[in-house]
């Protein structure tokens, strides 16, 4: 009998691939990974260094546990190169594997903005444990960090660092932090928190260029101000990997287009997780990858089933200020309402009729969360 086949090893490729066994548990599972297979929580990578995790902490379960677990097949080291969509088959390392249904749950990759000078390949990113190995290990005797990006990773990444004993320095070109998801108010109250723990916070101003300069980096931004730094991290952003489904002429826009059971273009192959677009939005976070998990495990056993999200609330691990974010649709009409109370700040975003499509809470207002989640819900 075809194994049902997941690409990626991930927090969508596992949670998958436990929701099925549930279901189905004589049915062949074959996992593949270009990655070592391992369990691991990919959002504890930008909180981990004040806690003083290391990376063999942060590692949960061994590739081989995860096999003994799931009763799968986990090839791990081994990435999948082309899919074969009318032989049904893929190619993983020089073994070409048959599939009954296919999922790619390939994930998303760093986007790398164009930076001069003859060290601007030295700029690190952290979205996986072996990248975290790898920052810590240069984190080591170092003093100043400068992070690219003020998102959710790069506020999180300049918490976690400054209480960990490192001068930060965040660039980011938006008027204020979080700019996609949190309105002017609830952002500036996310920077007088940041710069009030330490973090030199440098909002309208990108990196231009990084140059060696002894033992350290100098970096020239957009501003034409300069400083030094001794490690570079860029949280800019991902991009969902489209490489397998463009090879295999999958349709495709910013991530894998599938309907709402995460079908994409061809009947047989399914996407999940950070690659994944569904009804033109990219979702990647932990809540979105769960539900959608459920649903598909349901498909792929045989019973067909809509994905329908709920309310599914974003928590900042900032802990300078905490923040709750449900960022209402993209393209929805409506106006934030703010009530702030210093650094305590509810915003509500409207529709013309008054009804809740999202909401930012920061400090003590993250209490009114379940409130507003079951406004939403209700509506
Ligand atoms: P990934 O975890 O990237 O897994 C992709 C898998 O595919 C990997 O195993 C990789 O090896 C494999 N792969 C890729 N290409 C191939 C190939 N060609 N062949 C074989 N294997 C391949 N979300 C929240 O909701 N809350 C948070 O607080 C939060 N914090 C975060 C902090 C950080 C630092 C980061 C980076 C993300 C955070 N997220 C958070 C987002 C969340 O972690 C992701 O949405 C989720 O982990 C994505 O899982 P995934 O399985 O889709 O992708």
């Amino acid at each position: 009998m075809k194994p049902l086949v997941i690409i990626g090893s991930g927090l969508a490729g596992y949670t998958l691939a436990r929701e099925w066994r549930k279901r189905e548990s004589a049915q062949p599972l074959t996992i593949i990974t270009r990655d070592h297979g391992g369990f691991y929580s990919k959002p504890m990578l930008s909180n981990a260094y004040a806690q003083d995790k290391s990376p063999e902490q942060l590692a949960l379960k061994t590739a081989e546990k995860m096999a003994e677990e799931l009763n799968a097949s986990i090839l791990s080291h081994t990435e999948v190169s082309r899919i074969d969509r009318s032989a049904q088959t893929i190619t993983a390392g020089d073994r070409a594997i048959e599939y009954a249904d296919l999922v790619i749950a390939t994930g998303a990759t760093p986007i790398h903005i164009p930076v001069e000078g003859d060290a601007a390949d030295e700029i690190l990113s952290v979205n996986n444990l072996d990248d975290y190995q790898q920052f810590r290990e240069q984190l080591t005797g170092t003093r100043h960090v400068v992070l690219m990006g003020a998102g959710l990773i790069g506020c999180e990444f300049a918490n976690d660092l400054t209480t960990g004993g490192y001068q930060v320095t965040v660039l980011d070109p938006a008027p204020w932090p979080l700019g996609r998801l949190l309105p002017e108010e609830a952002g500036l109250a996310m920077q007088k928190a940041l710069t009030g723990i330490g973090v030199d916070v440098r909002m309208g101003t990108t990196l231009q260029s990084m140059n060696h300069a002894g033992d350290t980096y100098q970096l020239t931004l957009s501003d034409d101000s300069t400083l030094n730094a001794d490690l570079v991290l860029s949280a800019v952003g991902l991009r969902p990997g489209l490489s397998l489904a463009g090879q295999a002429e999958l349709e495709t826009n910013r991530g894998i287009i599938t309907d709402t059971q995460l079908r994409t273009s061809d009947p047989h192959i399914y996407a999940l997780g950070d690659v994944v677009e569904i009804d033109g939005q990219v979702l990647p976070y932990v809540m979105p990858i769960m539900h959608a998990a459920r649903a598909l495990a349901a498909t792929l056993s045989g019973e067909p089933t809509d994905l329908i999200y709920p309310v599914m609330p974003v928590a900042v691990k900032t802990p300078a200020l905490p923040t709750v974010v449900s960022p209402p649709p993209r393209d929805s009409e409506g106006e934030w309402k703010i009530e702030a109370d210093g650094s305590n700040i509810l915003a509500r975003f409207e529709s013309a009729s008054g009804d809740l499509l999202g909401f930012a809470l920061t400090g003590e207002a993250t209490a009114k969360k379940q409130s507003l989640v079951a406004e939403m819900n209700a509506a």
